[in-house]
């Protein structure tokens, strides 16, 4: 029997994460030794693909084991300064992957922070504590900013007399940026009467941002939406809300384990789609997988 699918055409990797993705098989490949700093990508079934040819994966607080002269990936998020400190140190060799995106970002935050750190100043980063991306734009400033998840994480925080600078993370969801830069606008004009100590950049990724309003248009024209990520995905979890929000009808999977049959009707037309950090076949397989349902 099965259903018919449609994959989505604008789901699956991100520019960086090709970029880093492909450097990385390229050097396996070749026949080199490889470590990536972290997941290269939040999906553990891309993971087990690139583990099979060669890829190992290492935390930060392991890089001391390893001899001099190792290469070491530097994924698409991005890292802190101290990480190529002690890389320098322990003279490994980084294999630079970090996002051009998000090393403009990086750039921007630490030139803002010279600018008004002088003056008393703060910088505030929309994105999720603990995230990669996020502890790369931190570690530009030596942690000096203030990291807010939500808008309602803004209730206790105090600004200073000084600028008020703010970031977001480049996979944080639009809206919510706006909401949260308007609500600092509020209460520093509160405060001040206007609002000119307040700087905002606009740092989602418009590979993301532009993916959002299209993915909203694709869950709602079907019946049933399958949206393939990992877990661990932010960006993940951004995009299935929005699916989730216009089609009641929005599963979570990991791969087609996750599948349940009981959740499809007859007639359904099935939608696929997927994080920044969905692999393209795998999106593919799950089809395959549905349009062979009993
Ligand atoms: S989401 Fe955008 S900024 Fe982030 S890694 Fe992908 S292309 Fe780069």
């Amino acid at each position: 029997m099965g259903y018919k699918t449609t994959i989505d055409k604008y789901s699956g990797f991100c520019g960086g994460v090709i970029r880093a993705i492909e450097r990385a098989e390229q050097l396996v490949d070749a026949g080199e030794t490889l470590y990536s700093l972290g997941a290269v990508v939040h999906n553990n079934e891309e993971l087990l693909r690139l583990g099979k040819k060669g890829l190992k994966v290492i935390t930060k607080d392991r890089l001391n084991e390893l001899p001099p002269g190792t290469k070491i990936l530097i994924r698409a998020h991005g890292e802190p300064l101290s990480t190529y400190e002690l890389a320098s140190k322990k003279e490994l060799e980084l294999i630079e992957c970090t996002c051009p995106v998000v090393l403009q970002l990086q750039k921007k935050v630490r030139k803002e922070y010279a600018r008004i750190h002088p003056m008393g100043g703060q910088i505030i980063i929309f994105g999720k504590p603990g995230h990669a991306e996020v502890d790369g734009l931190t570690g530009q400033v030596s942690g000096n900013a203030i990291v807010l998840d939500h808008i309602e994480d803004l209730n206790g925080v105090i600004f200073p007399d000084g600028p008020v600078s703010v970031f977001s993370q480049t996979t944080k969801n639009p809206s919510e940026y706006e909401n949260l830069c308007r609500e600092i606008r509020r209460r520093i004009i509160r405060q001040d009467g206007d609002d000119k100590r307040l700087t905002v950049f606009n740092t989602i990724c418009k590979q993301v941002s532009g993916r959002q309003a299209r993915l909203e248009a694709f869950a709602s024209a079907h019946s049933i939406i399958l949206f393939i990520s990992g877990k661990e995905s932010s960006n993940g979890k951004v995009l299935y809300h929005i699916c989730k929000s216009v089609n009641e009808r929005s599963y979570f999977i990991e791969n087609e384990l996750d599948i349940n049959p009981e959740w499809f009707r007859s007639g359904d037309s099935v939608g696929i789609c997927g994080a920044t950090s969905t692999p393209a076949w795998l999106m593919q397989a799950i089809a395959r997988n549905v349009e062979q349902l009993p």
